[in-house]
């Protein structure tokens, strides 16, 4: 599939698109002033481990398939190889070197570094995602 295609697909069956009530998961809403994304990413991490991941909310294509790439890609993962893949996505939004073999399908954003006002959109749920598994380093009790 060419890259366009990926990105569509993730927009119109966005994955781990539904939220939880369970108390183990941990929530971070995310909203942007210059867009219409507003989000909910929830995760559960647990032994330094991201054992589950989604989100949901109103959200552009590309938050919506960027956010869909990330759970994507982290779940499942520890949050050492979660940062790694953090690092590299960041790199690649802001245009310096990455690891393409570590962001798999989320290179289809790649093109989104050259547009200043999408970047916002493309790293919404990723910066959720940081701020998810800072909280989960503060408590510092491996949850
Ligand atoms: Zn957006």
């Amino acid at each position: 599939m060419i890259l366009r295609e990926i990105l569509l697909d993730h927009y119109e069956y966005p994955h781990n698109h539904k939220l939880t009530d369970s108390p183990d998961f941990r929530e971070a809403h995310m909203a942007s002033e210059s867009c219409i994304d507003d989000i909910r990413v929830q995760a559960k991490i647990e032994d330094g481990v991201i054992e589950d991941i989604r989100f949901d909310g109103r959200a552009c294509t590309i938050s919506t398939a960027s956010t869909s790439m990330m759970t994507d890609l982290v779940k499942g993962k520890t949050i050492e190889q979660a940062k790694e893949i953090m690092d590299n996505y960041f790199a690649m939004i802001d245009g310096r070197e990455f690891d393409e073999t570590i962001l798999d399908e989320a290179i289809a954003l790649q093109g989104v570094s050259k547009q200043a006002n999408r970047i916002k959109c493309a790293t919404i749920g990723w910066h959720g995602l940081e701020k998810l598994i800072a909280e989960s380093e503060e408590d510092n009790d491996g949850k």
